[in-house]
């Protein structure tokens, strides 16, 4: 049974862009206090600047696409409580080398209510009778969750169903999305991040099937989800359940791209400079940003089964001038750091995906007001004052045991 929202389950994305940030800012919410803003400045091991650094509003380095980092928030003062993020740790990668690595604080996860472990279990027939009995002795509750589904090379062959929240859970029969589409072509196929619940694969087809008629020649799609969904190895920390996508505002060119060029093609910023800057103009270029683009967000944010979109808050300003007609579907479109070269579309639990936890329905309104303003100001940029030097935070990565329980069933699925 498709559960209905999830009082706790909130949004909190990724941010490609934010890749460069030596700093997380995790928003604690003080129990006692719902209208004080906490911010807690969370430094990567390397950093030493104070402030978050971002990538000119140029260029990103190809690789660097993937090498995400999250940032949250959580401020009553503006932001809804419905806007606070899953909190998990860093899915980001390892590797020495890349400096630009951040870490996040872990927050404590979630408990999943009694019921929903329950109806996890018992409910999901297909996943749980198919792989009870085969649930190999090394597969340990303690084993690092993206070190397995990032190993996973194809998809849990059991019914399509997406199970958890957006950050914390897996996806059992995932479908890819063709790498080339009559409107649309894969990017960065070397991840294989191209799954997602078949749901998302429709709505993502669809997209691209309009985009013409949008003045908008085809999509550019970068990650949707490992072919089990789970944490990911490196990159976001959503992206977990196969109901997220993330597409370029980088045209599609007419040709078809090769592998390579898929890999080292980058992506082009919309906006004027950096954010991270006292005072900084934190809107779109309109030498960059055109109204295809916001046609083309708002026909992703009218389809009913899109629950949300991530873009930069320059991009949501942008969206709000554009618009003089309904504005309905402003509501969608949520203003989150990075997400500036791309945006980020979360369509909601889909049918028949027990133990699926959506989010609280953003704020009513289209959020071009108090909020967005909010957004645009030095606040949520601008460190007040510098950090203290850091101490390499604690990495805490989600095990096996932190996942719904079903999602060892899907990682062992064979
Ligand atoms: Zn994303």
């Amino acid at each position: 049974m498709r559960r209905a929202t999830a009082a706790n389950s909130v949004p909190f994305e990724t941010s490609e862009a934010c890749l460069r940030t030596r700093h997380a800012w995790l928003g604690l919410l003080a129990a006692a206090s719902i209208a004080a803003l906490a911010v807690t400045a969370v430094l990567s091991p390397a950093a030493s600047a104070p402030l978050p650094r971002e990538k000119p509003a140029s260029l990103i380095a190809a690789n660097a696409l993937s090498r995400l980092e999250e940032r949250r928030v959580t401020t009553t003062r503006i932001l809804p409580s419905t806007d606070i993020g899953d909190l998990v740790s860093s899915g980001g990668e390892r590797p020495v080398a890349e400096a630009a690595q951040s870490r996040f604080a872990a927050a404590p996860l979630p408990q999943p209510a009694p019921r929903e472990r329950a109806e996890t279990a018992a409910g999901a027939a297909p996943v749980a009778r198919e792989t009870a009995s085969a649930i190999p002795a090394n597969v340990s509750p303690s084993a690092v969750a993206k070190d397995l589904f990032g190993a996973m090379r194809s998809p849990a062959p059991l019914a399509a169903r997406s199970i958890g929240s957006y950050a914390k859970g897996c996806v059992a029969g995932a479908t890819a999305l063709a790498v080339d589409g009559p409107s649309w072509q894969v990017m960065r196929l070397s991840r294989n991040r191209n799954w997602g619940h078949p749901e998302l694969i429709d709505m993502l087809q669809r997209l691209a099937a309009d985009a013409p008629s949008l003045g908008w020649n085809g999509l550019l799609v970068g990650d949707l989800a490992q072919p089990r969904g789970g944490p990911m190895t490196s990159g976001h920390a959503s992206h977990q359940i196969g109901l997220d996508a993330d597409i370029w505002l980088t045209p599609m060119p007419d040709r078809t791209l090769t592998r390579d060029e898929r890999e080292s093609m980058s992506a082009v910023s919309m906006l004027k400079g950096p954010s991270n800057l006292k005072d900084a103009d934190r809107g779109v270029d309109p030498s960059k940003w055109s109204d295809a683009r916001a046609r083309l967000i708002r026909r992703a944010a009218q389809d009913p089964r899109v629950a949300r979109i991530f873009a930069h808050p320059g991009i949501k300003q942008a969206l709000c001038r554009f618009e003089t007609g309904d504005r309905s579907w402003l509501r969608k479109v949520r203003p989150w750091w990075g997400h500036h070269y791309h945006f980020h579309v979360r369509i909601a639990c889909p049918a028949g995906s027990v133990g699926c936890k959506d989010q609280n329905p953003p704020p009513p309104g289209d959020g071009c007001g108090k909020e967005l303003a909010w957004w645009l100001s030095d606040e949520p940029w601008v460190p007040k004052k510098p950090a203290k030097p850091s101490k390499p935070a604690k990495k805490k990565h989600m095990t096996l045991a932190a996942l719904p329980d079903a999602c060892t069933q899907v990682l062992v699925a064979r």
